[in-house]
């Protein structure tokens, strides 16, 4: 744990919670700039999957009495993953992964500007305003999947009036789409149990089948972290980077945009939920899939912390509720909030749970976190290479873009390894178990 102290403008310290400060020098500058804005609370935290962002640094933690910032919860509001169990170990079913797979890939619509049906204006403005349940209504999963959801799916308040017309035009065909990048659709094998106990309350076992499904509010909450951004943009003087714009959150505008960031989060949701219907429909001769957990990475939240209300901003970290905390599902109320991290395509994923000894503002590490940039990445890496690593470690993968797997590479990554013991060790959550990929689609 390395800490900042509060120099210059910084209104608190800072504390990076990692093993090396190397290569992140901007990063770092970017969470000095964060522990310097109005109404900070506490201390400003980066998790171990630290790295450059929009403003604020992935990975990054804060939160403030007064302010909500569209830079501390990033253009891709929502971002989240949820994680879906089997009732079928790998042995049983190695040789159908292909298939499955490939079912997937047919029935969820993947890549840059991939569409889906489209969602006429009512529909759409229900879904956004109530979240998972109303896609739940429309057939899309079981009523239960909502124990299992943050906040059970939905955000508040959410009104689509806080919302542009370019927002709608660009989400309305992207309910139910996987995008491009960084999301995925993963088939997994539990590899490790750490905690049998606690393994057994989130009904895992090894050799299980597991499905991961990461993404977020897709050009919808792209566009409108947009227009806020853009609307808050001659609001702050003074600020030591413009990328850190910022509202009073009792503003007009500040909760115009906590409403609109809610209808984005409650679209990625959706999106989340309808995926994993298509998902459920390609398992379906295989076995059913029951949701373990859906989390959180990229939010702003109103919440209570040693006794105070704050506007808690994660920003590439996730939520990690201790044993006990009243917002849990009755089912994993003595072992504290499921926690995902993914690592990469190549070599594993954690799920963890929260612990009561967080010091972070219940905040853990979100995935791995990149140690190239996409640029960086496209020039050392090559894409022969990567296939044929993953192909030696028998993973199948279906991308619709060779430009995106070399950005994605498992090379491009932190060692999720590392990443995990640190959060384990600093007890911000704790490890349960051990996921590795069988079979990847990608954007
Ligand atoms: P982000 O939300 O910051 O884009 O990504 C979250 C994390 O997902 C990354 O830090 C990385 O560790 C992880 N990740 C990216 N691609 C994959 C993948 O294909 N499979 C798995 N399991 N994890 C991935
Ligand atoms: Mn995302
Ligand atoms: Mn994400």
């Amino acid at each position: 744990m390395y800490r900042i102290k509060k120099s210059g403008k910084m209104k608190v310290d800072a504390f990076v919670l990692t093993d090396s400060l190397n290569d992140i020098s901007e990063a770092i500058e970017q969470l000095k700039n964060v522990a310097s804005l109005p109404s900070i609370v506490k201390a400003a935290y980066a998790m171990p999957d630290i790295h450059w962002g929009y403003g604020f640094p992935i990975g990054g933690v804060a939160a403030f009495s007064e302010i909500i910032s569209p830079g501390g919860v990033g253009f891709d509001i929502n971002c989240g993953v949820r994680l879906l169990k089997s009732e079928v170990t790998y042995k049983e079913i190695s040789k159908h992964i292909q298939k499955v797979l490939e079912k997937i890939y047919k029935l969820v619509p993947v890549g840059l500007g991939s569409t889906s049906k489209k969602f006429e204006k009512k529909l759409f403005k229900k879904i956004i305003e109530n979240g998972t349940k109303a896609v739940i209504e429309l057939g899309f999963g079981y009523e239960e999947d909502l124990n299992f959801i943050e906040n059970n799916g939905t955000l508040l308040p959410a009104n689509m009036l806080d919302v542009s017309d370019t927002a709608y035009k660009r989400g309305k065909e992207e309910l139910g789409t996987l995008g491009a990048g960084n999301h995925f659709i993963e088939i997994q094998k539990v590899e490790e149990i750490y905690d049998k106990k606690i393994a057994n309350v989130l009904g895992l076992f090894e050799g299980q089948i597991t499905v991961m499904i990461h993404t977020g509010s897709r050009g919808f909450g792209h566009q409108v972290a947009t227009d806020y951004i853009k609307l808050m943009r001659n609001l702050n003087i003074d600020l030591p980077d413009k990328q850190l714009v910022y509202a009073q959150f009792k503003s007009e505008i500040g909760q115009k945009y906590y409403s609109a960031m809610n209808c984005a989060a409650n679209f990625a949701f959706s999106n989340r939920q309808i995926i994993t219907h298509l998902v459920r429909k390609a398992f379906s001769d295989i076995s059913k899939l029951y949701l373990v957990y859906d989390v959180v990475h990229n939010i702003a939240k109103v919440e209570i912390h040693d006794g105070q209300k704050v506007i808690v901003h994660r920003k590439g970290a996730t939520r990690a509720l201790g044993p006990g905390q009243k917002e849990l599902p009755e089912k994993y109320k003595d072992i504290g909030q499921p926690v995902i991290i993914p690592g990469d395509m190549g070599t594993s994923s954690y799920i963890l749970v929260g612990t009561n000894e967080n010091f972070a503002f219940s905040s853990t590490a979100h995935g791995a976190g990149r140690i190239l940039g996409r640029r960086q990445a496209l020039k050392k890496l090559k894409l022969n290479d990567i296939l044929s690593n993953l192909e030696r470690k028998g993973i199948i993968l279906k991308s619709k873009s060779k430009k995106t797997i070399i950005e994605e590479a498992p090379n491009a990554y932190k060692d999720i390894d590392k990443v995990v013991e640190i959060v384990d060790k600093l007890r911000l959550s704790k490890k349960v178990a051990k996921l590795v990929p069988l079979g990847v689609i990608k954007g």
